[in-house]
């Protein structure tokens, strides 16, 4: 069986687009639309997205409507008001040392954004490498034991290469359904071989007539302009309003 740093060097995702960057806003926002988002729906929208906002300071300029809107349809849109806000800070105060101090990044983006960009050994654990590794285990693990063993099990890469190879193995080969077990550079020392440890509390729940969807709707309404309040969903249009989505004035709603 090939070793984790061979599998990765043949079989890696070393095209996608972001990864042939190391500036740190690039490497940010493919971060945050990766969090909740398939790569698939990225591709197409990430070259666009940083195309139009390739710096802080473009971002920051434009009112955070504008890139809601550009958004488009990836889902969670928190995360473009975040990402808007991040940008604010970066424009204003320069990049913080330690990058979860920004709006909208987490121990894990923090992580991967210093692991990629600034070549930081920096242990990060999302949804893919989060799963081998429990695999690997046989059990949940808590963020600092995942990172923990992500850095055992990940050796001798380290830092962006670590990183990227656990993800890729998680994302091609420790798939939730069907692993390909026999296929893994990392089979040899994992307690399950596919065997889920119980997952179930992130488990996504369901969009089909759920509260998301009805902010979706609302959302989407207002991507296309100002809207009468008598038209919109109520209750989501005042959870937007809450999250800075949305704002009302007088009978109206638009984006912010
Ligand atoms: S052996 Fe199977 S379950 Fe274990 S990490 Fe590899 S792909 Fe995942």
């Amino acid at each position: 069986m090939a070793s984790l740093a061979a599998w990765y060097r043949e079989h890696g995702r070393h095209d996608l687009p972001w990864r042939l960057t190391t500036d740190r806003w690039a490497v940010l926002v493919s971060e945050v639309m990766l969090h909740q988002t398939q790569v698939s729906r990225v591709l197409e929208a990430w070259p666009g997205f940083i195309g139009r906002y390739p710096t802080p300071p473009t971002m920051a300029a434009v009112a955070p409507g504008e890139v809601i809107r550009a958004w488009g349809t990836l889902g969670y849109p928190r995360r473009a008001r975040a990402l808007w806000e991040a940008a604010r800070v970066v424009s204003e105060r320069g990049w913080p040392d330690d990058l979860s101090e920004l709006p909208g990044v987490g121990r894990y983006t923090a992580a991967a954004v210093a692991a990629q960009a600034d070549g930081a050994d920096a242990p990060g654990v999302e949804a893919n490498i989060r799963r081998v590794v429990e695999r690997i285990a046989g059990r949940q693990l808590g963020d600092a034991a995942a990172e923990a063993l992500s850095i055992e099990v990940g050796r001798p890469l380290r830092g962006r290469d670590r990183l990227l190879a656990l993800m890729d193995v998680g994302a091609l080969l420790c798939r939730p359904r069907a692993p390909k077990c026999d296929a893994c550079p990392l089979s040899a020392r994992c307690k399950t071989r596919g065997v889920l440890p119980d997952d179930g509390r992130r488990r996504q729940p369901r969009y089909e007539g759920s509260f998301r969807q009805r902010r979706g709707r609302v959302l989407a309404a207002l991507r296309s302009g100002p809207q009468g309040l008598s038209d919109l969903d109520a209750d989501a249009l005042r959870s937007l309003e809450a999250d800075g989505l949305a704002v009302i004035t007088g009978t109206t709603a638009r984006l912010p």
